[in-house]
């Protein structure tokens, strides 16, 4: 009877304790080029970001690491999160840790296509200590180094580096509460919608927070239109040392010589979309599914 009760003890312990971990993967070893640049940081229970508890039963093969490194007085905490059997493939940056279906749509990507992000933690903060770390890309930063040496272990050469943003309804300019839509753009930033924009709480792709980036130097006609032509909104940032704000899309341009780049976002909370702008834009860019 006590034997009994004593397993039944241990079961019910054992389940709670799942229960409250989830079965996602932590604490892999980092590949040695990414180990040299960065300290590992250990995630235990009790330390686990939102996002990742969010998320601990639907991860599959994915395993998260938490990284850090030193920037003159200021460190960096990130989440690099990589699928363990895919590893080679679509790597995403994700700077913003208050867009948390942004997360939810990288743990997407990286489960059906491989590869792997690079979240930034920041308690679910926009900001780190007052900085936005998407304006950090400065020339020959050691930021914007570290990173792209990151992107680059896992990204194939011919992938484009890419991000994931959500962003707040609508546009103050016109009554709502974000600073992103397809009804806003000026002569850096050019608006090519795929069709229809309307305003509103998640209109899925005729909404005007549901768009890409992309930036170059020039406009890129032939390169939009491959995205419009299958309902993606585009946003076209024209880069120019005059106009560089320091931004990732900038720092690929500017410094990295690269004209591409993709940032696809939503309104906060449009998981559905997201993930069929994922599946889109792997398609245009020739990503299969694994
Ligand atoms: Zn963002």
């Amino acid at each position: 009877m006590i034997r009994k009760k004593l397993l039944l003890h241990i079961i019910m312990s054992g389940t709670a304790f799942l229960l409250l971990t989830g079965c996602v993967k932590t604490n892999c070893p980092l590949p040695d080029n990414i180990n040299k640049h960065v300290q590992q940081v250990q995630i235990k229970s009790d330390t686990r970001s939102h996002d990742l508890k969010r998320n601990s039963w639907s991860m599959g093969s994915l395993c998260a690491d938490r990284i850090t490194f030193k920037e003159g007085k200021q460190t960096w905490t990130f989440l690099l999160v990589w699928n363990t059997e895919h590893p080679k493939g679509p790597f995403w940056y994700l700077p913003h840790d208050n867009e948390e279906s942004a997360f939810d749509a990288a743990v997407y990507a990286a489960k059906h296509y491989g590869g792997g992000f690079l979240a930034i933690e920041s308690n679910d903060q926009r900001h780190v200590s007052g900085k936005d770390p998407n304006r950090n890309f400065k020339r020959d930063s050691l930021y914007g180094k570290k990173i792209c040496k990151i992107i680059d272990t896992y990204k194939p050469v011919q992938l484009p580096y890419l991000a994931l943003h959500t962003n707040a309804e609508g546009h103050i300019k016109n009554g709502g509460s974000g600073t992103v839509s397809m009804r806003q753009y000026s002569k850096n930033i050019l608006a090519f919608p795929a069709g229809k924009i309307r305003s509103g709480q998640q209109k899925g792709f005729e909404d005007e927070d549901t768009l890409i980036y992309l930036a170059g130097k020039k406009v890129q006609k032939d390169k939009i239109k491959k995205f419009t032509a299958v309902g993606l909104n585009v946003k076209f940032e024209k880069v120019t040392r005059k106009s560089n704000d320091n931004s990732m899309s900038n720092c690929i341009v500017l410094h990295q010589k690269h004209n591409n780049y993709i940032n696809i976002e939503t309104e906060h909370g449009d998981i559905a979309t997201h993930k069929k702008m994922i599946d889109k834009v792997m398609k245009i860019i020739g990503q299969k599914r694994i």
